[in-house]
């Protein structure tokens, strides 16, 4: 059974002004697409077809080795994007709640400390990658970032929320204010997908 590009979870022009449809269209149904078809062929003839894709991008040591990068690159490419469009939402913005707020207080000294260091590591974050606050395997939370198509499946972490830095995911609205960018992802993050992840 092969990988399938998710359906968006809103339409195309619900997360407009702050990503817009012409973004979200061919973020979603061009780039996104290819990583699917491009893993898809690259499994082909592996035995491992049928592997869920979060254990796909961590079991890299049973891919053969000259599909490896392949696998690994378009396989975590597809996981990251199907992440990040949960990540956000029309009815997202403002403030997470709950025990997720009490961790994100204690780690980060309060809400807006930790936007301004998740919005600091993504815009500073050298090229193409992703940026991340994830759970370590010590159930803390961290800000990281990652190059490419790299993804904290590989590195044994949790996965809470992601913002794409590709500039695929911000030329078309914003040029190359990738800063800007941020600012508006902020007002559109599903923090209930955040929670659940986080629980
Ligand atoms: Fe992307």
């Amino acid at each position: 059974m092969a990988h399938k590009l998710p359906e968006l979870p809103y339409s195309s022009d619900a997360l407009a002004p702050h990503v817009s449809a012409e973004t979200l269209s061919f973020h979603h149904g061009k780039h996104h697409a290819a990583y699917v078809n491009k893993l898809n062929a690259a499994l082909e003839g592996t035995g491992l077809e049928n592997m869920p894709i979060e254990e796909l991008v961590a079991s890299m040591d049973k891919v053969p080795a000259n599909k490896r990068t392949a696998i690994f690159n378009n396989g975590a490419q597809h996981f990251n994007h199907s992440f990040y469009w949960q990540c956000m939402s029309p009815n997202g913005g403002g403030e997470p709640t709950g025990a997720l707020a009490r961790a994100i207080d204690q780690t980060f000294g309060g809400f807006e400390k930790f936007r301004e260091q998740f919005k600091a590591e993504s815009l500073n974050h050298f090229a193409s990658g992703w940026g991340w606050l994830v759970k370590n395997a010590s159930g803390q939370l961290e800000i990281i970032s990652t190059h490419d198509a790299d993804t904290p499946l590989a590195h044994g972490k949790t996965p809470l929320l992601t913002a794409d830095v590709w500039e695929h995911a911000y030329y078309i609205d914003y040029r190359n204010d990738r800063g800007s960018y941020l600012d508006h992802f902020f007002q559109v993050v599903n923090w209930d997908f955040v929670a659940r992840n986080f629980e």
